[in-house]
């Protein structure tokens, strides 16, 4: 039995333990953006490029795989497909190993007992499977797991093997990892992890300790996301530190009843008299009853003094690709439809300015000015030196031109119907709109067919079709620098640029998007759009509407602040950084997501916990400027065990995603595609270590707390962003990586790894009561993998702003009939997009949960009902991530080679 020390897991400080592999290297000289993932390490070559990652496994056909099972049971362990391994030993060029010199002596230092040793029979339990409810034990088996399962939480080794247990997604949605602040007032306080999340949720006291667990520390945040409930609190003078300009928060220290301690820099500030009043109930009392110190969140009505100006109107001007392509597209229809119906719905006050430019090889522009009985059009053909015609009526009060402009929307779906121009001046049209927004600021949104190829700003021609499986892809970066360049000048007068790409050819969204990318925009992409397309036409205009009609922050500025010791250094994301920690977003909107990655740079073991805090300063729709404030608390850790069971797996798969897109620009797909299998190697190396085991084990442990982190990873290297192997278009490719820098980290998980569901038999699930008190079936999440589905099964797959319901040609009579109101299999048809309202519990039931499902988003996903035998079932397919597709590894031969690599 183990000596027990009752130093246990405390490492000291300055230990002398060898770093086998560095993860992140201090001693490095790079600038810390080129440090965070994954070190370039000396010690290891770069895979081959001439035998790209599994360039030898058999083809997609040549080893059949279930497609469908009779029933939902994980196939019984040792069941797979075997001859991975073997594949493995004999055609993956592996990299060379760790550092041997140095690991032995690592442990033999663990076996000074720097860690307690784990009680000796730990090896044969970890063969069974652990917290895996579909198959139950002997329980004999199950007393003992419960004893060991005890122990091993005693020990910090509560651990998941990941060989042995091919279900590690748990049936419930994914809990966001839990921060432990050591009290319930402030645990309830801190700030919500779906507007602010930090990879770990304890952070390690110093640098040292942070590379031996070799996670990457990063937080990553939704600043302006659609809150039900937000204290708004107005008030003469807002409490801010006198030193750092911290806002008071939760986590602050009361001295006394009239002085605060600030929890960043530590300096005590006086505390105005008005604190101790308290607006909601309206009396005086303890400072601690104030809505800022109840909440990590809030939001301040800013007086004068944070304002550089008036707070500037709505200002929202469209511009209108019309090149040939983009009138054969037929968005002109959508678009103003849309715009028609929302019109009266757009955020703003009585100031609201609205204007529209179209341009194919010229600029057309339209005059909207009092008097004129209908939209009056100038065309400019001069392109290259861009000029107004008429500066004054080309942006004009919604309220009282809303005629006008109702009038031009109603006419410009037809009006360029004749024209074959195949030119597109996007360059010249984003110059005459800056030149327009320039005195007030304000929103672009501009819809691009075709690659614009004329005036300023014009692009060639990039991508060579014929590479689109290449294990190396070029031209991530942008051709030129002119969107870019446009972008921090739109940027400095507070213009932001959106894009809808609505392109059926290459329009090089990897140069265009700059537009977007530094003043704070947002992008859009709907591939090979057609308007006649039903159910993308339907997607386009959901999408569209819930853009026109979202909140919108103008004239923002975001800062983010630390306690000190810690330091931000790469942020993630689209805006301009005016300052080392200063971010410009001439415009802001809820569904945008931003990362930033984090260095410990001094000791932090004299503290308790550290925070974040970051503030949005913003001018909304109705001239309001207003501050809001999220306040995000950690605790500090001494030990390694308590740094890797401390890790949020998801968390850290939204930073790793950002990190990779950099480098996949920086240096190369493959380069990135090698650093994603690394840290999986590095973070399971160091947890294997950290639990003091002998090598050689048949093993592949995990804590619970990174049980997903191998799937995800498996996950990213075959999405879009990062697949080689399967064709994917440059445009496609470089948007996807966009996503991977921007969404939000809930809808970014969904987009790697869509949820999926069992739906044939929702009236048998047990149902929650939502808001509406009305129940909703919880059916359990499956694994994206054909041996989750039934061939008796109906199943929904939701990838965020889409679903695809698949159905088995074995679903029962009832389930046709009644859930989905045909006659029978064969009557689904190809283009079923809707589910019909019934009056019968089946058809309850799943309305109930797409309508649950619908709830968390931002706005209703499209529906596709598809029969397993259906030409669209390859949407279903290509997303079961887990089975092997074209070149890419299964998750289980993806966790054989990291068993090889994991010492
Ligand atoms: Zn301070």
């Amino acid at each position: 039995m183990p000596t027990v020390n009752h130093n246990q897991g405390m490492l000291p400080q300055n230990t002398n333990l060898p770093q086998p592999r560095p993860f992140i290297d201090q001693n490095q000289t790079v600038p810390p953006q080129n440090q965070t993932f994954l070190s370039q390490n000396n010690q290891r070559q770069p895979v081959n490029n001439q035998q790209p990652y599994l360039s030898q496994v058999p083809p997609k056909f040549s080893q059949p795989q279930p497609k469908l099972l009779q029933n939902n049971n994980p196939i019984p362990q040792g069941s797979y497909p075997q001859p991975t391994q073997q594949q493995f030993n004999q055609n993956y060029t592996s990299p060379p190993s760790f550092n041997v010199a140095a690991q032995p002596q690592y442990k033999a230092n663990l076996h000074s007992n720097r860690y307690p040793q784990a009680p000796q029979q730990q090896n044969n339990l970890y063969q069974q499977p652990q917290q895996n409810l579909s198959s139950p034990q002997p329980f004999y088996q199950q007393q003992n797991s419960v004893t060991q399962s005890g122990f091993d939480r005693l020990w910090g080794h509560d651990h998941f093997d990941l060989l042995q247990n091919p279900n590690v997604l748990p049936q419930e949605k994914v809990p966001a990892s839990k921060i432990y602040l050591g009290n319930e007032m402030l645990d309830a306080a801190n700030c919500s992890p779906e507007v602010f999340r930090c990879t770990m949720t304890k952070i390690p006291e110093s640098n040292s300790l942070l590379q031996k667990s070799r996670l990457p520390l990063g937080i990553l945040i939704h600043p302006f996301k659609d809150l039900t409930h937000l204290p708004v609190i107005q008030c003469n003078v807002i409490v801010r530190c006198r030193a750092c300009r911290t806002y008071i928060n939760p986590f602050v220290f009361f001295v006394d009843t009239k002085r605060w301690k600030c929890n960043l820099c530590y300096r005590i500030n006086e505390l105005p008299e008005e604190f101790q009043f308290d607006p909601v109930s309206k009396t005086y009392g303890d400072p601690s009853r104030r809505p800022e110190i109840k909440s990590s969140t809030i939001e301040y009505i800013a007086p004068a003094e944070y304002m550089l100006r008036p707070p500037q109107p709505a200002v929202y001007l469209f511009l209108f690709d019309i090149s040939r392509l983009a009138i054969e597209s037929g968005y002109l229809q959508s678009v103003c439809s849309v715009l028609l119906e929302e019109l009266k719905n757009l955020p703003g006050d009585a100031r609201t300015q609205v204007g529209i430019i179209a341009y194919d090889s010229a600029l057309h522009f339209f005059a909207l000015g009092e008097g004129l009985s209908q939209p009056h059009e100038m065309t400019v053909i001069e392109i290259d030196d861009i000029f107004l015609p008429c500066p004054d009526n080309l942006l004009v009060n919604l309220k009282d031109r809303v005629e006008l402009l109702t009038d031009l929307l109603n006419q410009l779906p037809t009006r360029f119907n004749n024209s074959y121009d195949n030119n597109s001046a996007l360059g010249a049209a984003l110059q005459a709109a800056h030149k327009m927004m320039a005195p007030t600021g304000g929103r672009v949104t501009v819809f691009q067919a075709s690659l614009p190829n004329v005036g300023p700003g014009a692009l060639q021609p990039r991508e060579d079709p014929s590479q689109r499986a290449s294990s190396e892809v070029a031209h991530l970066n942008p051709a030129n620098d002119f969107y870019k360049r446009l972008a921090l000048e739109c940027s400095g007068q507070q213009v932001a640029v959106d894009l809808f790409i609505v392109n059926s050819q290459y329009v090089d969204i990897a140069t265009i998007s700059g537009i977007s990318r530094f003043s704070g925009g947002c992008i859009h992409h709907f591939p090979l759009f057609k308007a006649s397309r039903v159910l993308q036409n339907e997607r386009f205009e959901r999408c569209f509407r819930r853009y026109l009609t979202r909140k919108i922050g103008f004239e923002a500025v975001m800062r983010i602040r630390c306690t000190r010791g810690l330091s931000i250094h790469t942020f993630h994301g689209n805006f301009f950084v005016r300052s080392t920690d200063l971010l410009s977003l001439p415009n802001v909107n809820p569904d945008a997501g931003f990362g930033m990655q984090v260095s410990i740079d001094e000791s932090l073991s004299d503290i308790q916990s550290v925070c974040f805090q970051a503030a949005l300063l913003y001018t909304s729709s109705k001239g309001e400027r207003r501050i809001r404030v999220h306040t995000l608390c950690l605790p500090i850790c001494a030990t390694l065990p308590d740094v890797i069971n401390s890790a949020d797996q998801q968390c850290i798969v939204g930073l790793l995603a950002k990190m990779a897109v950099d480098r996949s620009m920086q240096s190369s797909l493959s380069d990135a595609r090698e650093a994603f299998i690394n840290v999986a190697i590095d973070i399971l190396s160091s947890y294997k270590l950290s639990l003091n085991m002998a090598s050689g084990t048949s093993s592949l442990l995990a804590p619970h707390c990174l049980k997903l982190l191998p799937l995800y990873i498996s996950a990213l290297l075959k999405y879009t962003s990062f697949r080689t192997g399967t064709s994917t278009r440059l445009d496609d490719r470089v948007k996807s990586m966009i996503d991977m820098k921007t969404k939000p980290l809930n809808h970014l998980i969904q987009l790697i790894y869509p949820d999926l569901y069992p739906v044939h038999n929702l009236e048998e699930q047990r149902v929650v009561l939502n808001a509406e008190e009305d129940p909703v079936p919880q059916p359990p999440h499956l694994q994206l993998t054909a041996r989750c589905l039934d061939s008796k099964g109906a199943f929904l797959m939701d990838t965020g702003d889409h679903m695809i319901l698949l159905v088995c040609p074995g679903v029962s009579p009832a389930f046709l009939n009644e859930a989905l109101g045909v006659r029978d299999y064969v009557s689904i048809s190809d283009d079923m997009y809707e589910l019909p309202i019934l009056d019968n519990l089946h058809n309850q039931r799943l309305h109930q949960f797409i309508n649950y499902l619908n709830d968390e988003k931002p706005f209703v996903a499209t529906l596709q009902i598809i029969r397993d035998n259906s030409p669209n079932r390859i949407e279903f397919f290509e997303k079961l991530i887990e089975d092997r597709v074209e070149n890419a590894l299964s998750y289980h031969e993806f966790m054989q080679h990291l068993k090889t690599q994991v010492k």
